[in-house]
C-alpha cells in the first residue's frame, strides 16, 4: 500500500481488526520510508451483476463474453489489448454503481459509447449486431452518430482519417 505522504510503496501493518459493523477490516499501517501512520480499509465487495435482457430472462453478468463481443468488433483495427481491458473495466464500473441488475440495453448503450470513442469502425461493426439492423434505415440512423459523445476514452483518435468509414459505407 502506497504511502499517501511521501508515496513509498512499502507500509507495514502495525494493528489489523474488523471495523464496528464487521463490513471491513481496518489495518493501520505505519510507512517504511517516512515512518508516517495512516488506515486502509478492506471490504468485501460482492456485487454479483444479473443482466436482464430484453425477453425478461436474466443470466449473471460475464465479463469474458463482454470482452470477446467488445473484442471481435475491434478485430484487425490497431487497437491495443489493453485498451480494450480498460474499456471493459470502464464500463463494467459504470454498471455496478447502478446497481444489482443491469439491463442488457444498457450494456449495449455503453458499448456503443465507449467504441464509438475509441474507433468508429469497431462501432459500427458493434452497432450492426447489437442492433441487429434490419433496413438501410438503421444503418444510416448509426452512421450519422459516428464521432458523436466523446467520452473519456481515447480523443487522440479523433483525427483517424475518415477512409476507413468509407469503406464500410
Ligand atoms: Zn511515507
Amino acid at each position: 500500500m502506497r504511502c499517501p505522504f511521501c508515496s513509498h510503496e512499502d507500509s507495514q501493518v502495525k494493528d489489523s481488526r474488523p471495523s464496528e459493523d464487521g463490513a471491513a477490516i481496518r489495518r493501520r499501517r505505519q510507512c517504511e520510508g517516512c515512518g508516517a501512520r495512516f488506515t486502509t480499509f478492506e471490504r468485501v465487495q460482492l456485487r454479483d451483476l444479473t443482466v436482464v435482457k430484453k425477453t425478461g430472462e436474466r443470466e449473471p453478468f460475464d465479463r469474458a463474453k463482454l470482452e470477446r463481443s467488445i473484442a471481435i468488433a475491434c478485430r484487425k483495427r490497431d487497437i491495443a489489448p489493453e485498451r480494450i481491458e480498460r474499456l471493459v473495466s470502464s464500463i463494467q464500473r459504470q454498471l455496478e454503481t447502478r446497481g444489482d441488475e443491469v439491463q442488457a440495453v444498457q450494456i449495449g448503450e455503453a458499448v456503443m459509447d465507449g467504441l464509438n470513442a475509441i474507433d468508429h469502425v469497431a462501432y459500427i461493426r458493434f452497432a450492426s449486431v447489437y442492433k441487429d439492423f434490419t433496413e438501410p434505415g438503421d444503418f444510416a440512423d448509426i452512421a450519422g452518430k459516428v464521432g458523436e459523445q466523446p467520452a473519456a476514452e481515447g480523443s487522440e483518435r479523433k483525427a483517424e482519417k475518415p477512409a476507413d468509414e468509407g469503406k464500410l459505407l
